[in-house]
């Protein structure tokens, strides 16, 4: 066979069902010059979904066709340094798309599915945890009942979304668009939530929690303390990026795993953390980092450091960005934990080869390649829609914008 070489390279934007704006999803496609070979890559940046597109198609592709799809090394960094500046999150999720699509079409022309080029299975399956939430404890231990009975052997647990966001807040003689919260209402109800889930449900339940970067370091650092006694699997996004510091003072404070890494979008981030064992799980979002690539050296540096993975896996994620991650989770020694947000029948259909869930584990259905595929004429029936996001304007009860 002659070197096959890239022929297009495009973005493909869509909506499936929802017409959401926190449903815009991203997958890239690239074409060859074999018949029939191509691959597909998640971009999905759900908030900045058209700049994205915009890199793909205008500068991704005049750079990649007419190259040969299976230097996934080579092309990876090239892309990487091709703007001068690096990095970012648009950057990033462009270049993701593409790296995934290589991993694809690289799995096509072996004739395997691409775990067996990370390494081969070392499980059959992911572990996966879903999202329990409710206005009130009762609520919430009903739903982590309702996955309990599914199979599910973790749970994510809120109440009020993130920062709480049901609990009342003080009257603000303000109309200031946002989601507001109070930290200190959130704070007196991870507590309570725990406490109710712990003493009806029991200890036999993984439970997981997740903070959003809602609370002040100090404050951070106290919750992290006192939810000690609730044996948390782990307790996630505890600081922003911005505060990784005060990692070390949580460290000494208490054993409260730790999971950090979705806002992540580049090496010197993650680096001093992991190297100071100052978490316990990596949860980058794949697309975010830059695709496979980096993702497969990120979890092998954990492993030497005894850190475990636990990619970000949000509703707001492509399957084919679900896939990917499921690859990286069967292939990897130190493999923690898997979140899943669940397909509906839309995505079911758009993307056919979506992994199936059973009794808590999602099974990838181990076709060559990534495994799964889209179906563009149905995408092009969902078109994303634009708008303003509400939930990214987080508001602290005298008004303050706060991170989300
Ligand atoms: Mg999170």
């Amino acid at each position: 066979m002659p070197a096959p070489t890239i022929t297009d390279v495009r973005a493909i934007m869509t909506s499936p069902g929802s017409g959401s704006l926190q449903k815009r999803l991203i997958v890239v496609k690239v074409e060859t010059s074999e018949p029939g070979l191509y691959g597909v890559g998640c971009a999905t940046f759900t908030q900045r979904h058209r700049p994205v597109a915009s890199v793909v198609d205008d500068f991704l592709r005049p750079l990649l066709v007419g190259r040969d799809p299976r230097r996934i090394e080579d092309i990876w960094q090239t892309i990487h340094v091709n703007a001068y500046w690096r990095s970012g999150p648009v950057m990033n999720n462009a270049l993701s798309g593409v790296d995934m699509a290589l991993w694809d079409i690289k799995g096509k022309l072996a004739g395997m599915p691409v775990y067996e080029l990370l390494g081969g299975k070392c499980r059959e399956a992911a572990a996966v945890y879903r999202h329990a939430d409710g206005s009130c404890p009762t609520e919430v231990e009903d739903n982590v009942r309702k996955y309990v009975e599914q199979g599910y052997g973790h749970v994510r647990v809120q109440m009020g979304g993130y920062g709480g966001r049901a609990t009342p807040t003080q009257a603000l003689e303000s109309s200031l668009t946002g989601a507001h919260f109070d930290p200190a209402a959130y704070f007196r109800g991870v507590l309570t939530v725990f406490e109710h889930i712990r003493s009806t449900v029991g200890f036999e339940v993984e439970l997981l929690h997740d903070v959003h970067e809602r609370l002040v370091p100090i404050e951070a650092v106290r919750l992290a303390k006192e939810v000690e006694p609730f044996r948390l699997f782990f307790l996630e996004d505890l600081l922003p990026p911005e505060h990784i510091e005060w990692f070390a003072m949580a460290r000494k404070q208490c054993t409260t795993p730790l999971a950090m890494g979705e806002l992540f979008v580049n090496a010197n981030e993650w680096k001093p953390l992991v190297e100071g064992r100052l978490i316990d799980f990596i949860r980058c979002h794949i697309s975010d980092i830059g695709g496979l690539t980096p993702a497969k050296k990120l979890g092998t540096v954990c492993e030497h450091f005894g850190i475990r993975t636990a990619w970000h896996g949000p509703g707001d994620v492509s399957p084919v960005g679900h896939v990917a991650n499921l690859h990286l989770d069967v292939s990897s020694p130190n493999f923690g934990i898997q979140e899943f947000a669940g397909f509906s029948e839309i995505e079911q259909e758009m993307f056919p080869g979506c992994p199936e869930v059973r009794n808590g584990y999602l099974y990838l259905n181990d076709k060559p390649g990534l495994g799964i595929d889209i179906d563009e004429d149905l995408a092009a029936k969902y078109p994303c829609p634009d708008g303003v996001l509400d939930w990214t304007q987080a508001r602290t009860p005298d008004g303050t914008i706060v991170y989300p």
